[in-house]
């Protein structure tokens, strides 16, 4: 081992590599990857004086923190080698796997280039790093981790190249690690940065903090023994951590005009439990005996952050008058609060290779902000919009806005209902008439504001106008909108086709790239005389030929089948609905009105998609009038139905324990309860499965007896 003043040792990260991976093989490549490192970079030193070995260790030693894998370990040996070092990626490859050194080479790429704005050239390579995620985002990973090591030794360089560093650190990466949900990174770097760019402040908070430790210390750990009694009392299993808050995220509200002494969640605690059941379990019980702050608490369960972050969050007043912050989550949730999209590793079930390509597509269809950069980067933009465009729109300034089915959305600030429509889909966008925002009609250059519930009204001939650049924030629908009016005839009917085949086919439940394989494109073709695909998408779109005629073709609707298991009027039957002088016809229970057995019934024909049942008020029906035809209930089934219902309350207390304590009583299986609104008339909506109406009625009834229900009603979408 070199000497140094860092005293960093191979044996103790292997030490941390071993306590998650097992694979002797992978532990030597590791090992040869920092023997190999060891002596390429043999003779250089860092600016702060040390053998440059310490810092590809370092970084190594982070990505353990995040359980990386062993290729990615190993490319964190390596990561400085082919920059720095008289070493080819040829020369790399012999020695270890192709993975490992394109790996490498894509954080040679990634180092390159400069984080600092202004200058054309530059903002060119940064656009190369944001586009290099999609090839693969381990890359952005180690280079998080090298970004790490580096502003941890920051005093090493002189005081501008100090500030340009922690500023790219701030505005680029910490929002990077942000989005991609690994938290401990993110706030690290959060914490350097305002250490270098704003010394005073940064020491001023952390000597207040410092000299109010004491007392902090010893209130948390009472309130911790308290609520873990509670939690103890009702046989909840659980573990409890008093929580420490970032030094930038203070100063973070401080400089939204707070006062120091009125940040509530300096006193902060978190709790982990097994279940999600039991984490509402434990609200309910906490807010039983401490009294919660109003407005405070948030379910990030019901409905998670754009990064996949889930947890409790509520305020409550605890001991000796002072306000706790709150979260409780489970393990497996706080595993993702801590690492993100790099839990994937941590799961040893699915480990090793399949794991991390979990990361990757999670990566690329669960984070929007992903979606969004690879689609910025396919619109027609000089370099610079581009980068400011992700800069402003993507990674910084978001707000969250949910769909009326609870997906959160994420918009740049001071986005409208148009950027939300075109954000669900460009034909949504394109054929917007009206905006919804929280039951209100609202104008479509509405400035949306975090937690709006945003609903589209959609007319399927209706054309965008060109007014709307102006009415919409993001520079990627003002991009859609324009390209709108450049577009010629074909054009629209192809993409209008395109649309309307998806839905339909996502109507069905038949997979887009199964359905249009080769082979039945060719079947198509020959059947309807068509040239190729985008000619489908042509006469689709344009009406020539009917959608369900070409999807009819291929997924030939199933009636007329062969008539032996069909006896409609025995008792063998296990179908729960019976459909009237008809045999075999697919019968879906709609949706919208969740019919449950017992209820009064009718059914509808839809086109090519067998019949619909619907409760005989349902609103929906009275738009279909001419198709419907009766039907009922085969008394033989013992299926459970699902079903959502909505209670109002006359209280702003939590009341979710309370609810699910009525329901246990009853042999119903809860789905999901979450709040819809808060305040004095809180709402809850329950969601689950029930034998039937006498059930369903019994559910009612046993809801209804809590003092603070004022009803409850079942709901009709
Ligand atoms: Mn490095």
């Amino acid at each position: 081992m070199t000497k140094s003043k860092d005293n960093i040792k191979f044996e103790d990260i292997l030490e941390k590599i071993r306590v998650y991976i097992e694979d002797e093989k992978q532990i030597e490549v590791i090992t040869k990857a920092y023997e190999f490192a060891s002596l390429k970079h043999s003779g250089q030193f860092r600016k702060s004086g040390e053998p440059y070995i310490i810092h590809p260790m370092h970084v190594a030693a982070i990505l353990t923190t995040i359980y990386a894998d062993y290729e990615t370990i190993s490319a964190g040996f390596l990561h400085d080698v082919l920059e720095d070092c008289d070493c080819t990626a040829e020369e790399m490859e012999e020695e270890f796997s192709h993975e490992i050194t394109k790996l490498v080479q894509g954080v040679t790429k990634l180092s390159k280039i400069h984080f600092s704005t202004e200058n054309e050239y530059l903002i060119d390579y940064y656009k190369k790093i944001i586009v290099g995620m999609s090839e693969d985002v381990r890359v952005i990973i180690i280079k998080l981790a090298d970004r790490l090591h580096n502003m941890r030794t920051l005093w090493a360089l002189p005081e501008d190249r100090q500030k340009v560093k922690a500023r790219e650190a701030l505005e680029i990466l910490a929002p990077i690690a942000h989005h991609l949900g690994i938290h401990k990174i993110k706030s690290e770097l959060e914490d350097l940065s305002l250490r270098y760019l704003k010394p005073d402040v940064f020491y001023d908070i952390a000597e207040k903090l410092n000299k109010t430790k004491l007392e902090r210390d010893k209130t948390v750990y009472d309130m911790q023994t308290e609520v873990s009694n509670l939690l103890n009392e009702y046989h909840i299993n659980h573990e409890i951590k008093g929580r420490a808050k970032s030094i930038y995220s203070i100063y973070n509200k401080l400089d939204k005009g707070k006062k120091f002494s009125d940040i509530y969640d300096l006193l902060a605690l978190r709790i982990l439990v097994n279940t999600e059941q039991e984490c509402y379990l434990a609200l309910g019980i906490i807010h039983s005996k401490f009294r919660p702050l109003p407005k405070r608490f948030k379910d990030y369960i019901a409905m998670p952050k754009p990064n996949m972050y889930q947890s409790l969050h509520t305020t409550v007043f605890g001991i000796d008058g002072y306000l706790f912050e709150i979260q409780i989550r489970t393990h497996d949730m706080d595993e993702v609060a801590e690492n993100g999209i790099a839990s994937h590793w941590a799961y040893k079930e699915n480990g090793g290779s399949k794991a991390t390509a979990n990361l990757q597509t999670t990566t690329e269809q669960k984070l929007q902000f992903f979606k969004s950069i690879i689609d910025l980067s396919k619109e027609k933009m000089s370099s610079e919009e581009f980068v400011n465009s992700v800069k402003d729109e993507v990674l910084n300034n978001n707000i969250y806005v949910f769909t009326p089915k609870g997906d959160v959305i994420e918009l740049p600030k001071g986005a409208t209902p148009l950027d939300f429509a075109y954000k669900i889909h460009t034909k949504v966008g394109e054929t917007t008439v009206g905006a919804i925002v929280n039951n209100n009609i609202v104008p479509l250059n509405y400035e949306l504001k975090d937690n709006d519930i945003v609903k589209i009204n959609t007319n399927k001939n209706s054309t965008p106008s060109k007014e709307w650049i102006n009415m919409v924030k993001a520079t990627q629908t003002k991009n859609k909108i324009r390209s709108f009016f450049t577009k010629n005839e074909r054009e629209i009917y192809i993409e209008r086709g395109k649309y309307n085949l998806e839905k339909e086919l996502r109507k069905r439940k038949i997979v887009f790239s199964e359905f249009f394989s080769d082979d039945n494109i060719k079947q198509i073709c020959e059947n309807f005389k068509l040239e190729d695909l985008e000619d489908i998408y042509l006469v689709a779109g344009n009406g020539r030929i009917a959608i369900n005629a070409i999807i009819n073709f291929i997924d030939k609707p199933e009636e007329i089948a062969q008539p032996k298991n069909i006896k409609i009027t025995s008792s063998s039957t296990d179908a729960d609905i019976i459909v009237n002088g008809i045999d075999k016809v697919k019968v879906n229970l709609a949706n919208c009105c969740n019919p449950v057995y017992g209820d009064e019934i009718v059914g509808y024909i839809t086109k090519g998609n067998g019949i619909s049942v619907h409760r005989i008020n349902c609103h929906n029906l009275s738009m279909l009038e001419d198709r419907t035809l009766e039907v009922t209930w085969n008394s033989n089934s013992n299926k459970r139905y699902f079903t959502s219902i909505l209670v109002y309350t006359n209280s702003s207390d939590n009341n979710m324990l309370g609810l699910m304590q009525s329901i246990s009583m009853l042999n119903v299986s809860v789905d999901e309860i979450k709040t819809i609104t808060r305040g004095d008339n809180a709402i809850y909506e329950i969601s689950c499965y029930v034998t039937g109406i006498e059930q369903l009625n019994k559910l009612f009834t046993a809801i209804n007896k809590n003092a603070y229900v004022d009803k409850v009603e079942r709901i009709i979408r």
